[in-house]
């Protein structure tokens, strides 16, 4: 019998590598690639790069190319998901370029553009007990990012700008931010911050376990370094992690007071630490929300899929998302004015 099932194709444009996927209409990897970006490359290059790899994929999934129905595309900046342009992708040099349009040059097909921690928001939130839920998904990496996914659609502002979960004032004057302000969220409760409290505190503690966790060397240190030697009873690391969660619990719960989300998930490398991460961050994230023995915290969660999620979200942009009945995806975003993918749906 003939495979009249569609198939999309997803890009996660990361800082250090683009990964590619094919899914079918029930959301699952059918195959997956990745090459590194190369920012230093023209930028014309590196798309048509992309294109060639996504057919690939295509192939490596069994499908010949004309079975594919759309590509979306996840790029770390903010972007204009009407217009298919990337505004700002800062870590890789890219400013007001027209990725759609270029993309296209190489294969003319519905493409959709969107923000990469969005698309991966969009996925996690149509899985398992998030799905047609109002969500918060916040990834922890070198930066605090997130996505919000209200009534269906990615929450983006009113001028498109995006959702910078990581870029709120948690301390007044304090650390400062890579965005160029001072005392963000993300300069507190990220990975990087993590780091830096953790070596802050090493060098005041020569007698912690962090030190054998990171081979005696400052420049080894990495997110894993504290909870490691906390696991193992070691003080100064129990008091840095504690700290830690505590800033990512403010973050979170300035978060729930504000857009009161179904469900908080929590992504990104941290969220490997599971409950020991998780179920500190749950109480002190509950002490702080508004009115918290009035409204209920939401329930917070670890995100279930993982570095997937941002190929998958992509992938989404293109589909018509099964729960999502005002997210449908419109036409392609640079073949005249279509309508916005998955990010808004018809408007
Ligand atoms: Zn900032």
């Amino acid at each position: 019998m003939q495979n009249t099932k569609k198939y999309y194709a997803g890009i996660d444009i990361g800082g250090t590598k683009i990964a590619f996927g094919i899914t079918g209409e029930d959301r699952k990897l059918l195959a997956r690639c990745s090459m590194p970006v190369g920012p230093e490359r023209p930028f014309d290059v590196i798309v048509e790069e992309m294109a060639g790899a996504v057919k690939a994929v295509a192939a490596d999934a069994g499908l010949d190319p004309g079975r594919i129905a759309s590509v979306g595309i996840g790029v770390p900046s903010t972007v204009d998901p009407k217009t298919g342009r990337v505004a700002f992708a800062n870590n890789l040099g890219w400013r007001d370029l027209d990725l759609t349009g270029e993309f296209k040059k190489h294969w003319d097909i519905p493409v959709y553009v969107e923000n990469d921690a969005d698309c991966a928001a969009l996925a996690e939130a149509m899985e398992g007990p998030a799905a047609g839920k109002n969500v918060l998904v916040i990834t922890i990496g070198t930066g605090f990012g997130g996505g919000l996914v209200m009534n269906g659609k990615i929450f983006k502002g009113g001028d498109n700008s995006g959702f910078e979960p990581g870029h709120s004032a948690l301390v007044f004057g304090g650390e400062l931010c890579t965005c160029g302000q001072r005392g963000c969220v993300e300069a507190y409760a990220s990975v990087s911050a993590l780091i830096r409290q953790t070596r802050e505190k090493m060098e005041a503690r020569r007698d912690s376990l962090m030190w054998r966790e990171c081979g005696g060397d400052l420049a080894k240190v990495d997110g894993r370094t504290s909870f490691n030697a906390a696991k193992k009873g070691d003080v100064a690391a129990n008091e840095v992690v504690k700290v830690y969660i505590e800033y990512v619990a403010a973050g979170i719960a300035n978060l729930v007071t504000l857009f009161r989300p179904e469900m908080v998930i929590i992504g990104g490398g941290i969220s490997e630490e599971g409950e020991y991460l998780l179920g500190p961050l749950r109480k002190s994230a509950e002490n702080r929300i508004y009115a918290a023995d009035i409204l209920s915290m939401p329930p917070l969660v670890k995100a279930r899929l993982g570095n997937d999620a941002g190929i998958i979200g992509a992938a989404l942009l293109g589909m018509v998302p099964p729960g999502l009945p005002d997210g449908a995806a419109g036409k392609g975003n640079a073949a005249g004015g279509g309508a916005e993918p998955g990010a808004g749906g018809p408007v």
